[in-house]
């Protein structure tokens, strides 16, 4: 049953001045699967709880919860959630839920896993699963942001690269500044031209991929669209296929 929790704020991270990671403690928080997500919100004047949903980047093993956020020009909450400092209160609630999770992915040779923006957080949590790297051969993130720094969590992935060079490969993408690592441009637009395929070495095919999508509507719909052109499908447990994902507007 739905349940608030109390959380306390013991960490943020400012990726830059929009992007950015808060760490929650919460000890009664119930284990929750990588890939999920969970409501945090915040007490109002009249006593009721503004929250909106946000995926937990952390793996269900970590000691604290944690989100990765933008405030949200005119939004509700993220502006809030924005000026939080360590010590502050928040109310999350339990238990985390979604379908964006490796337990509803198909078996396969090669697992993408592609994002926008904060749509990185739930594969974070994913890919500090066990899981992720003993039921895929290769592993591959693609990971489109606005500028360089909105590429958050390069520690974390540097030390995938280092540790698992053979299985895990990186696409960074950044849209509007340059970077000698990165492609440049959209993400549905470099899987039709084959950039994306070039750059890891990789191609989508459906008898040896599968693909998780999350964040930008947009990104999702037009993915989708051009994955259909290699003949992948969304997966439906009714109907299997190859695409699983999660929109966040
Ligand atoms: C399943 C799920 C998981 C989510 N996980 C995350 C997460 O991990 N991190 C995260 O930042 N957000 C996440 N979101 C979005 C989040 O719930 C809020 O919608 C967002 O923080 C804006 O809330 P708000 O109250 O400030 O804006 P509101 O006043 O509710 O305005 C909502 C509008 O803001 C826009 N919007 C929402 N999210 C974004 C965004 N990230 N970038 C640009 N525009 C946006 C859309 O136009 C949307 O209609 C998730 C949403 C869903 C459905």
């Amino acid at each position: 049953m739905a349940q608030w929790h109390d959380g306390k704020i013991v960490n943020r991270v400012d990726w830059n001045d929009h992007l950015f990671s808060l760490q929650f403690e919460c000890t009664a928080f119930p284990k929750f699967k990588a890939g999920q997500f969970t409501k945090v919100g915040l007490i109002q004047d009249d006593n009721k709880v503004l929250s909106r949903p946000y995926s937990l980047v952390n793996s269900p093993n970590a000691e604290f919860l944690e989100i990765i956020a933008v405030p949200v020009e005119n939004g509700s909450l993220s502006p809030k959630l924005h000026e939080l400092q360590i010590g502050d209160e928040v109310k999350i609630m339990s238990p985390a839920t979604g379908f964006l999770v490796l337990e509803e992915v198909p078996q396969s040779e090669t697992l993408f896993l592609i994002a926008t923006g904060t749509g990185v957080g739930p594969f974070i949590s994913i890919l500090e699963s066990e899981e992720a790297w003993s039921k895929y051969t290769n592993v591959v993130l693609v990971y489109g942001a606005r500028q360089n720094s909105d590429l958050a969590y390069s520690d974390k992935i540097q030390t995938w690269l280092s540790d698992k060079p053979e299985q895990f490969r990186f696409v960074p993408i950044v849209s509007r500044e340059f970077n000698p690592n990165a492609l440049k441009g959209r993400i549905p637009e470099l899987i039709a031209s084959g950039a994306i395929q070039q750059k890891c070495g990789i191609e989508f095919a459906p008898t040896t991929c599968q693909v998780m999508l999350c964040g930008n509507p947009e990104m999702i719909k037009d993915t989708l669209e051009v994955l259909s052109t290699f003949g992948l499908k969304k997966h439906l447990r009714r109907s299997p296929g190859h695409i699983s994902l999660e929109r966040y507007w």
